[in-house]
């Protein structure tokens, strides 16, 4: 593989090392998180941002401000980007696609085009013969119906693009409420899935190199509320079948996609030991925002190494982990600034991670917390208890990611 021609500092052994200048498109904490690492590693890291002071254009050497189809934001973006990444599968796949003209983009534009898309990541991964949630397609009333008798309820209907976080999806529990559903939705292309009643919904992030060879992270562990991520425990409480089934299942999906960067697979594990991929998305993932305190190498170390041509790093976690998220609740429930003293004094081994927005809406990504110990299990409750703190403390409300007595029998 060659880098672009233009102004383009690469060697030609394809390889872009220090200083060189690297692009994010998004702003998001994700794009964040991917620029502090490049910048650690001795890059000059840029981004493309809708907004000045959105949390990547905070920490950025540089940034264009445009969208990622503003054609004259591109061309900047690009004279000032010797290679690309994505924070985002929701970006133009067609300005992705201008920019590999002459740079390197990766993900390249094919893995967000069909990540972006509900529809298209299923047909994929039916034509890969990879497990996935029973759906149908949703375009008309008829379909409708019919995915009602073919999938039984209850049912969630998902708008097939755009959709995140819980946005744009609907629990339908009576063939009388289907229609309005999706009339409240918009009445858009969706695909409508059957409930799954899982045991435990778990993650792997992998990241595959431009040569093929890949890596994995250890298999988290998530618990999500109201569609939100809200905790992640690694190593998962998972046995070694498993383990290696999910293993296998995002290493296929990553190399069936041709994808050269990082890319998440989430399931969904079935008490039978089944797996399901519940959704993919082409970049690190808020269930591996742990891996930065607790993995040699971290998903955003990892996706700054496979974009400039590097080795690899390590995936093994030094220690087992939990991170909890912080959203805009917490200054809401509050009433006020959370009370941060409070929760790094109850326990020193806390790590605090904020985005920088200014804005707590509720059900919005402010910030994470992340605690190491030899018990997976105390790591979760040592993270809830600092969490609990930060709006004044009682005893949290205990929860059990991992779903033991299911991980025993699998
Ligand atoms: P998604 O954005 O599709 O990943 O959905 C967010 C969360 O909603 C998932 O992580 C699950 O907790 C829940 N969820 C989504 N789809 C289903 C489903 N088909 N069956 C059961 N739970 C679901």
């Amino acid at each position: 593989m060659t880098y672009s021609t233009g102004q383009s500092t690469a060697p030609r052994s394809g390889v872009l090392y220090p200083p060189a200048s690297v692009g994010v498109v998004g702003s998001g904490q994700l794009g964040r998180m991917f620029i502090q690492a490049a910048q650690r590693m001795g890059y000059r890291a840029g981004v493309l941002t809708a907004g000045d002071d959105d949390p990547a254009a905070q920490v950025a050497h540089w940034k264009v401000i445009g969208e990622s189809d503003d054609l004259a934001a591109l061309r900047e973006f690009r004279a000032r980007a010797e290679a690309v990444t994505v924070e985002f599968e929701n970006v133009s796949a067609a300005g992705l696609r201008w920019l590999g003209r002459d740079r390197v983009v990766r993900p390249g534009w094919q893995t967000a085009w069909i990540c972006q898309n509900r529809m298209r990541e299923k047909r994929f991964l039916a034509r890969h013969r990879v497990p996935h949630t029973p759906w149908c397609a949703v375009c008309s009333g008829d379909e409708l119906d019919a995915a009602v008798r073919k999938l039984g309820l209850p049912l969630i209907l998902k708008t097939s693009s755009s959709g995140y976080d819980g946005k744009g999806q609907i629990l339908v529990k009576t063939a009388q409420e289907a229609p309005s559903a999706w009339d409240s939705l918009g009445r858009p292309a969706a695909v409508a899935e059957a409930l799954v009643d899982f045991a435990a919904e778990l993650s792997v992030v992998v990241a595959r190199g431009a040569d093929g060879r890949a890596i994995c992270y250890p298999v988290a562990m998530n618990r999500h509320q109201h569609h939100i991520l809200d905790a992640t425990v690694a190593p998962a409480a998972v046995g070694p079948v498993v383990t290696q089934e999910a293993h296998r299942l995002a290493l296929a999906v990553a190399q069936a996609m041709g994808t050269v960067g990082v890319l998440t697979v989430e399931f969904f594990l079935i008490a039978d030991g089944t797996l399901l991929v519940n959704e993919i998305a082409p970049r690190p993932h808020n269930s591996g925002h742990l891996t930065m305190d607790a993995c040699v190498a971290s998903q955003f170390e990892q996706q700054v190494r496979v974009l400039c041509g590097l080795p690899l790093g390590r995936p093994d976690l030094i220690m087992p982990a939990a991170m909890v998220n912080l959203l805009g609740d917490l200054w809401i429930s509050g009433k006020r600034e959370p009370q941060w003293e409070a929760a790094l004094a109850l326990d020193g081994g806390v790590s605090l991670h904020l985005y920088g927005k200014q804005l707590a809406v509720p059900g919005r990504k402010m910030g994470h917390l992340t605690v190491l110990d030899p018990d997976p299990d105390a790591a979760l409750q040592r993270a809830l208890a600092a969490r609990e703190a930060l709006v004044g403390g009682g005893v949290p409300h205990r929860i059990r990611i991992p779903a033991e007595a299911m991980a025993r029998c699998v």
